[in-house]
């Protein structure tokens, strides 16, 4: 029996459709756990039988089709949507009426991940970063750590997965001229593309742009409208409210249908729905007209994120390729088209995320003064290059009303795309001369968006304070923008000397008391 003496520190990658957890070996570089199942990557699917069996990973992808009702996947879709209250969403209910948030489900993901990551080693879970896309919100960020904590983990950082993937490259190059990657990264659920800087093992994103509900499922669905078109010519309907398995089967098939294209010019589609047999030529050319416009979504994002720095492609020394998704033909053809030159063939798309991710948690471990230990438990006392600075997503601002038309809008503080870990302030004047309370409104968003669009992230009220003019500027907004982009908002009276701090990363989504309750609760349940 071996004595277990040290947590192993891990980075996830919780992938909508597929997730990936790594360590470091002694020297240092990543090292991918395989699963209990003997695979590098893990579905993000659960199955939750009426027996009240609870199944992770490809077994509950598998049983999708014979149980569609108790099969529950895309959860990272759903992260930080919270109700009226402030309040995680439940996602998916169970056979005795239990509401699961898209928290507790990702916990699950993350315990199945980090069992097998205690299996696979033999030693105890330690620290881990998880990642997540660059443009989730303070909502959807807060959600991943809630999420890594109901599991059980000591979660060091939720980080971007684009900043990740660089970092793995980062650690590959150590000269000391700089150059500049774009990573395209196109999963299951989600696409962002962010340009990044290495020089010195040090990777610092420069500009990132994303789109939070578009990913390989898309791609799937532009299929699916095909297998529907042809179920339909032979009288039968695709409704999930008809027959669920059916749909499953089809959705499933669709998706294989696509990967089959990625290396065929044309695949054929079988399916048995009802007393009919459905089968059909499908090819690429006609699956790449159909999901034409879903490439050109990417292909914007591509362009605004050259633009937002005014780069050309011709600045960008290679695109790294990330996220099942990017395997598609038309992907590598599109980047060939815009950056002028083939995109790198030495990436492994599914595990560099994870494999970035091991490498940041190792540094933010020895930044906060933690000790790190590998795959074989022993204490890793000097790292590769592979530090990171990361970028603001989403500027970062506060409601005022502008003088010119007396219309309250969003004004940023702190910019889109400024490096992290940021502190900046801007001074306000109050609004009415016998004012006493002022209040802050703390949102997160894009410049030149409606407040409307903007996420609202908190209020912070500063009261008591001594009436003045309103043409005095006197009430200072001072925003600490984490390096996981976790949000502190300090707002100081300048005139009084008064003071007023925005736990904000505390407010959001799941109370201390309520992730520990979630945490009870998914220990006696699965
Ligand atoms: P990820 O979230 O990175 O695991 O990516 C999952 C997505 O990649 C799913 O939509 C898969 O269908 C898609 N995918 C995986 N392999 C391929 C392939 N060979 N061709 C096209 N799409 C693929």
């Amino acid at each position: 029996m071996n004595k277990i003496t040290v947590g192993i520190t891990l980075g996830i990658d919780l992938g909508t459709t597929n997730s990936v957890v790594t360590c470091l070996d002694e020297a240092g570089q990543p090292r991918i756990i395989k699963n209990s199942e003997g695979d590098f990557t893990t579905p993000s699917v659960i199955c939750m039988l009426p027996s009240g069996e609870m199944i992770v990973g490809k077994e509950a992808k598998n049983l999708a089709a014979a149980y569609p009702e108790c099969v529950v996947r895309e959860i990272k879709r759903q992260m930080g949507k919270v109700d009226g209250d402030g309040k995680p969403i439940a996602f998916f209910v169970d056979h005795n009426g239990k509401e699961w948030t898209p928290e507790e489900l990702s916990a699950l993901i993350i315990k199945k991940l980090l069992n097998d990551a205690r299996l696979y080693t033999g030693h105890e879970v330690g620290d881990i970063v998880i990642t997540c896309p660059n443009y989730f919100r303070d909502d959807a960020r807060t959600a991943t750590i809630n999420a890594g904590k109901i599991a059980g983990a000591h979660v060091l950082d939720c980080m971007d997965e684009p900043t990740a993937a660089a970092t793995f490259y980062g650690l590959n190059h150590n000269g000391a001229d700089m150059r500049r990657y774009m990573i395209y990264d196109l999963g299951g659920g989600t696409f962002d593309v962010t340009i990044v800087e290495v020089s010195n093992g040090e990777v610092k994103a420069i500009a990132t742009d994303g789109a939070r509900d578009l990913g390989g499922t898309d791609w799937d669905l532009r299929v699916m409208a095909r297998i529907a078109s042809e179920c339909q010519a032979k009288g039968i309907t695709l409704d999930p409210d008809i027959d669920a398995a059916m749909c499953q089967e089809a959705k499933d098939r669709a998706e294989r249908l696509k990967e089959s294209l990625s290396t065929r010019s044309e695949a054929v589609f079988n399916m048995r729905a009802g007393s009919e047999q459905i089968s059909f030529t499908y090819t690429r050319d006609e699956f790449e007209s159909d999901s034409a416009d879903l490439l050109e979504q990417t292909a914007e994002k591509v362009r605004s994120a050259l633009n937002s720095v005014n780069m050309n492609p011709a600045d960008i020394e290679d695109t790294v390729l990330v996220g099942g998704a990017t395997r598609m033909p038309m992907v590598r053809e599109l980047i060939n088209k815009i950056m002028g030159k083939d995109a790198r063939q030495d990436t492994d798309v599914d595990l560099v995320v994870a494999q970035g991710a091991s490498i940041s948690a190792a540094h933010m471990a020895k930044q906060d003064g933690r000790k790190v230990y590998s795959i074989i438990g022993s204490e890793i006392l000097s790292l590769p290059g592979g530090s990171f600075t990361n970028v603001a997503a989403h500027a970062l601002g506060c409601a005022a009303i502008d003088p010119d038309n007396g219309l309250e809008g969003f004004t940023p503080i702190i910019k889109k795309n400024t490096a992290l870990p940021a502190s900046c302030s801007e001074t306000f004047a109050l609004t009415d001369e016998r004012q006493t309370t002022a209040d802050v409104k703390v949102y997160q968003g894009q410049e030149g968006e409606s407040l409307e669009d903007c996420l609202h992230i908190d209020t912070v009220t500063l009261s008591g304070l001594p009436c003045g003019p309103t043409n005095e500027p006197r009430i200072e907004v001072k925003y600490e923008y984490s390096r996981s982009g976790i949000v502190h908002v300090t707002v100081t009276d300048l005139k009084s000397g008064k003071s007023q701090v925005g736990e904000i990363s505390h407010q959001m989504g799941l109370s201390d008391e309520e992730i520990d309750s979630a945490a009870k609760n998914i220990k006696e349940n699965s």
